[in-house]
Parts: C-alpha cells; sequence; structure tokens
C-alpha cells in the first residue's frame, strides 16, 4: 500500500461523465484533483471502440445526445467539438407491413397525461396500463408504452414509476444527435484538459474503502481481479470526496463482491438508493460488407434511422444515418435484456442476426454479408452492473436525494443524481457540474 503523504482537496471517485466533468471543473479552479477509477480506461458507460476504415466510432455504450441536453451541448461547444443531428426517419415494421412510429406515439402521450390525474401517490407504469389496457381504443397505445419503457428507459414496467416515466416522457423531443466522433472523443478531449489542468488519473484503482468520520476523507484502493499488470494498492487523503459509483455499486450490500465499505455506513442514502435501479439493455453492433438494407425490398427502408420491430427478440435497430456506413445497431432492453444476461456473446449476436433477417427476410443474405459484431455485457460488467437507471415506484425524489451532500464531506454525482434525464450522459454531465460547484463552496467555506 502506498499511502499518500500530501492532502489532495479533491478525490474524483470514478472517471465517468460525472467525475470527469466535475474534476475539469474543479481542476480548472485551482483545486488539487486526484481521479481513481477501477477500469484500465476513462469514461465509464462510454465505450467507443474507433476502427479508422469505418466512417463513423462503433459506441458499445451510449451514443445519443437526446433532445436539447444544455450541459452536453455547452461542454462540446467549450471543448471546439460538434454534434450531428441523428433524429432520423422511425418506421416500424409488423407482419411485414410497414408504418412511421408517429401513428402511435400521439396515442401514448395522451394516455400518459391520465398520470396528473392519479389519486394514488404513484403506481408501477405496469399497474396504470393495466387500468385502460381493457379499452379497445387504448390498447395499442398501452402496448406501445409498455414496449417504451422497456426499449428507450431499460426499465421493469412492473417496477417503474408511473409518476417518473409521465414526467421524463413529457418533456421529451427536440431530436436526437451524436457528438461528431463520437463519445470517445469528448472524453479523450475532456483527458487532455485535465492533464493540462493538472489534475492527476489513475487508472486500475479500485476503491474499496471511503472513511469519512474525520476532517479529512480517507480512502483505500485495491487492484481490479485479474489485472495483468496490477497497480499497486494506494491510500489516498483529501479534504473532500465526489463519489461517482453507479447505483448498483453503492446497493451491494456490505462485503458482497464489488462493495465499497463506507465508514460511516451511507445510511442516509438508503431510502433513495431503494428508489433507484439500474436497468439492462444488451446492444450489438453488426458491421456488415455494405450497407445491404439500401437496396432490398424496392429500397424502401433506405432513409430509415430506426426500424422498430416488436415481434422480433432484438426489436429495435438503427443505421449509422446521417453517415452511411455498413453498420446496423440491434437494441433490446429491460426485462429481456435482464434475461438473456450471462448468455454466450455468440448466442447473444445470433439472436441480433435474426431480428435483422425477420426484418429484411433471408434472401437479403445477412449472414453472408455479416463481417463483424461487436458487443460489450454491462449487466456483467463489475463497475457497472447495468445500463443506466430508472426511477422504481414512490422513488420520484431520489435523483435529488443522492445527490445531497454528507457533512460537507462527501459529495455525490453520477447520471442516478439528477433530478431531470436521469439515466443518460447529459445528466451524469449536469450532476457532474452541480457537485463541482458545491465543492468549490464548501471549501471556500472552510478556507
Ligand atoms: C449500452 C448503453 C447505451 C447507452 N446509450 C446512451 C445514449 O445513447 N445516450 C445517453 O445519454 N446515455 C446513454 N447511456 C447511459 C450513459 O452511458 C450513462 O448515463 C453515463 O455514461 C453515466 O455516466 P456516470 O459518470 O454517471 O457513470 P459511469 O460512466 O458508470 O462512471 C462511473 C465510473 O465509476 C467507476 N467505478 C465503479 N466502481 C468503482 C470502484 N469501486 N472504484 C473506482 N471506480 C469505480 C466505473 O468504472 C466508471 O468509470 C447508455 C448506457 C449504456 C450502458
Amino acid at each position: 500500500m502506498t499511502p499518500s503523504s500530501r492532502v489532495i482537496d479533491v478525490a474524483v471517485l470514478g472517471a465517468g461523465a460525472a467525475g470527469l466533468n466535475a474534476a475539469r471543473i474543479l481542476a480548472e479552479s485551482g483545486c488539487s484533483v486526484l481521479i481513481l477509477e477501477a477500469r484500465d480506461r476513462i469514461g465509464g458507460r462510454i465505450l467507443t471502440v474507433d476502427d479508422p476504415t469505418l466512417p463513423v466510432p462503433i459506441e458499445l455504450g451510449a451514443e445519443f445526445i437526446h433532445g436539447s441536453a444544455p450541459a452536453t451541448f455547452e461542454l462540446l461547444r467549450r471543448l471546439g467539438m460538434s454534434a450531428v443531428d441523428s433524429t432520423g426517419n422511425h418506421v416500424t415494421v409488423r407482419d411485414g407491413r410497414t408504418s412511421p412510429r408517429d401513428e402511435a406515439f400521439g396515442d401514448v402521450h395522451r394516455l400518459m397525461q391520465q398520470v396528473e390525474s392519479l389519486r394514488e401517490e404513484d403506481l408501477s407504469v405496469e399497474e396504470f396500463l393495466s387500468r385502460y389496457q381493457s379499452d379497445p381504443s387504448l390498447e395499442t397505445a398501452c402496448a406501445y408504452a409498455r414496449r417504451m419503457v422497456e426499449g428507450f428507459d431499460a426499465a421493469c414496467p412492473q417496477r417503474a414509476s408511473v409518476r417518473a416515466i409521465a414526467r421524463e416522457w413529457s418533456g421529451m423531443g427536440g431530436g436526437q444527435f451524436r457528438p461528431a466522433n463520437g463519445y470517445g472523443a469528448l472524453v479523450a478531449q475532456l483527458a487532455r484538459v485535465l492533464d493540462g489542468a493538472g489534475a492527476q488519473i489513475r487508472l486500475q484503482t479500485v476503491v474499496s474503502s471511503v472513511d469519512w468520520a474525520g476532517a479529512e476523507v480517507r480512502i483505500a484502493t485495491s487492484s481490479p481481479e485479474g489485472a495483468v499488470q496490477a497497480v499497486a494498492p494506494l491510500q489516498a487523503t483529501a479534504r473532500r470526496a465526489l463519489v461517482t459509483f453507479p447505483v448498483s455499486v453503492l446497493q451491494r450490500p456490505p462485503g458482497a463482491p464489488g462493495a465499497v465499505r463506507f465508514a460511516p455506513p451511507l445510511d442516509e442514502k438508503a431510502k433513495a438508493l431503494q428508489g433507484l435501479a439500474l436497468g439492462a439493455v444488451l446492444k450489438v453492433v453488426l458491421r456488415f460488407r455494405h450497407a445491404f438494407w439500401d437496396e432490398v425490398q424496392s429500397r424502401r427502408f433506405a432513409n430509415a434511422g430506426f426500424l422498430h420491430s416488436p415481434q422480433a427478440a432484438f426489436p429495435t435497430l438503427w443505421t449509422a444515418l446521417p453517415a452511411r456506413a455498413p453498420l446496423l445497431t440491434a437494441w433490446m432492453g429491460g426485462p429481456r435484456a435482464q434475461r438473456l444476461a450471462g448468455a454466450s456473446r455468440s448466442q447473444i449476436v445470433e439472436k441480433a442476426l435474426e431480428s435483422v433477417e425477420s426484418l429484411f427476410g433471408t434472401e437479403a443474405g445477412v449472414r453472408d454479408e455479416l463481417k463483424a459484431s461487436y458487443v460489450h455485457d454491462w449487466q456483467q460488467d463489475p463497475f457497472a452492473r447495468g445500463a443506466y437507471d430508472y426511477i422504481t415506484v414512490g422513488g420520484c425524489n431520489a435523483p435529488e436525494a443522492l445527490a445531497q451532500p454528507l457533512r460537507h464531506r462527501l459529495f455525490f454525482a453520477g447520471e442516478a443524481t439528477s433530478a431531470s434525464d436521469v439515466g443518460t450522459v447529459e445528466a451524469a454531465l449536469q450532476s457532474g457540474r452541480r457537485a463541482a460547484g458545491e465543492i468549490l463552496e464548501s471549501l471556500r467555506a472552510n478556507a
């Protein structure tokens, strides 16, 4: 164990979007900053694979910027980067017939407006929908809403809070974008800024305990299991610590593998942690020899950005539009992704290929066209244990409660701590900015 003799101003625990953005603001404000990251890379649930033979990067984690996303666009501007409008056409294919998605979308919005008149404090999405689905005029909207909760929010309809979902969907719109050159480029640029501002990033450093009983925070680390090149464990002392771990890490019972020991324990956070759950996603990027979907079936898919096939195992596929690239991404979220967790890579890819075939037909020669496939199992990843958060029944205030600092020593950021946009990079960036402001204020008050 290497004890560090120096007391640093802020230890940032986790180098995902939240931690990196907070560290940037703190370091640029003159704080000494040490970032401790368990993986051998930064970015967390941003995982970009760059292939120079493709015009776009391959995103295995976050890919889109949803809506107006002010923190994301502000950061892109600050870093001299831009975004590509990827709003795209949505096409639904059912029993071989295509229809635009928007047909059912308006009905779903009208249905969700009924949430405002609920007498109960909260209900699960499933309980709410069960009140309407026997009405034939709402049957399609109910099925559509259930699919959106699972596919878009990666949530389980039996557990997800209908109030939180209605709030989130009421703010939806404003298009969809991708950072130019991918989220990986944004993370790399953040790393350069951090380096220039003197912040230190330590990789392969698993935080195992955080002792915040005294005037300073003491952090102990270990090496990740199975690390090829073990990094010596460290003991760091900081005036403030910023916790940005995924909720799944904070929810680990004491002593369980992957649990971080907090002394004293985070009792104040127990209720907030109950109100949040990390949803499951399976995302498979398929690389083909050429974009055959542009040509099949009288070119009816040539300008489709997103393809929905509710009956397929992977019910959503998307292309790289507006870039022309031989890539299709297959997406599955919620309970069905949870059920496939732990399946072999080849089983997952096979299901994705079957879903592609169900859309374009076997005559498209999907299997002969396949050149490569990319998949990261986020559910089995020990430093994520899922994809992104959703709010469970009764948990509408959980993000704000999780965000509250403790005794001016421990601060909290991460996508789950943002009252709006939970589950997104935008939420993570916003939370990092908010937490950095809180820390600077607290350091100034104690100066
Ligand atoms: C498949 C997938 C697709 C997604 N698509 C989108 C999308 O299109 N648009 C969008 O906005 N969002 C998307 N998201 C969600 C988005 O990626 C996350 O909301 C966001 O990146 C979370 O950032 P964060 O900093 O809060 O958490 P993280 O990125 O998880 O950062 C936390 C960091 O803590 C580290 N850590 C964990 N435990 C320890 C420990 N004990 N010691 C040290 N370090 C530790 C982790 O390794 C990680 O680097 C997607 C996520 C997934 C998985």
